[in-house]
């Protein structure tokens, strides 16, 4: 079967009808980016950068982050590599956070939430991720948006590293910005969003999580996680109606993207992008390509 798929690569990833989809990879440190060319994909959909801060004893320093951003975007020779910044809660053990116990981490102080309380921290990852852009096509992605206040916050963290840059005379190139939609309310003020960002990316592990109110990391609830559910769909569809009412790409980088019994249905949506793991990206090139 995988000698079948084969012929798929080096082929577009274009639909009977026409429509061409941006088939991007997950990856989740460096050297993923072998398995992802290796399955020609065109781009990094999602970087996620939390290798660089678990398994470790202290914070990664701006030029090991530096490092491993500028490392990825070479190696994809000016295809969009998408890195997310930092997606951790108290659920992801990293001792020196110091973070406080709580008894719902997943509706904790994670992710952008942990990373505006902690400016510092992420200013460190953002410059990080500036410097990096003047090697390759970066997109920097935010994780847990909730509220157009949340993106005005980051983006003016944004400027003020810029400023820093240019005061010290350090370089950097083009980069885009973007969210992931992955919580009910982004998707439902994802017109007002929209506005706001070049690209949207539909985290729909966690749009699932939320929207069902079902614990992704608890085996019991399985019958009760219907990925299909209607209500997922329709926020799917919002977040790609609104994202192209306002001129932007809109793509999912949740495990629904690699469903291939739903390709056909994001494709009538008029999804811009799917980003998968390496060893899904010819199965859904020749999903889109050959159609139910
Ligand atoms: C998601 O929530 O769908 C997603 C892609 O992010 P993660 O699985 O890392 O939470
Ligand atoms: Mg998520």
């Amino acid at each position: 079967k995988q000698q079948l798929l084969q012929q798929y690569k080096g082929k577009e990833t274009i639909s009977k009808s026409g429509k061409k989809i941006k088939l991007f990879a997950n990856i989740g440190n460096v050297s993923d980016v072998a398995a992802a060319l290796e399955n020609d994909a065109e781009g990094i959909g999602l970087f996620r950068s939390e290798f660089l801060y678990l398994g470790t004893d202290d914070y990664p320093s701006e030029e090991e982050q530096f490092q491993a951003y500028k490392t990825v975007a070479e190696m994809m020779a000016g295809k969009l590599v998408v890195i997310r910044t930092l997606d951790i809660g108290a659920d992801k053990q990293v001792d020196y956070f110091d973070l406080e116990k709580e008894d719902n981490p997943a509706m904790g102080l994670r992710a952008i939430r942990l990373c505006l309380t902690r400016p510092e921290i992420f200013k460190t990852q953002l410059r990080a991720l500036i410097r990096a852009s003047a090697y390759g096509n970066i997109a920097i992605m935010y994780p847990m948006i909730i509220s157009v206040d949340e993106v005005r916050r980051i983006k003016d963290l944004v400027e003020e590293v810029k400023k820093e840059l240019d005061a010290a005379g350090v370089g950097y190139g083009k980069f885009s910005q973007g969210i992931m939609i992955e919580t009910p309310a982004s998707a439902v003020i994802s017109d007002l969003l929209a506005k706001e960002v070049d690209f949207f990316s539909i985290g729909t592990n966690d749009l699932i999580q939320y929207t069902l109110a079902a614990d992704r990391q608890n085996p019991k609830l399985e019958l009760f996680t219907d990925t299909h559910h209607e209500a997922v769909l329709r926020l799917i569809k919002m977040a790609i109606d609104n994202g192209h009412k306002e001129g932007i790409w809109v793509g999912i980088c949740g495990e629904l993207g690699a469903d291939t019994t739903l390709t056909s249905r994001f494709l009538e949506m008029g999804i811009d992008e799917l980003s998968v793991s390496s060893s899904f990206l010819l199965k859904v090139r020749r999903q889109v390509i050959e159609g139910d």
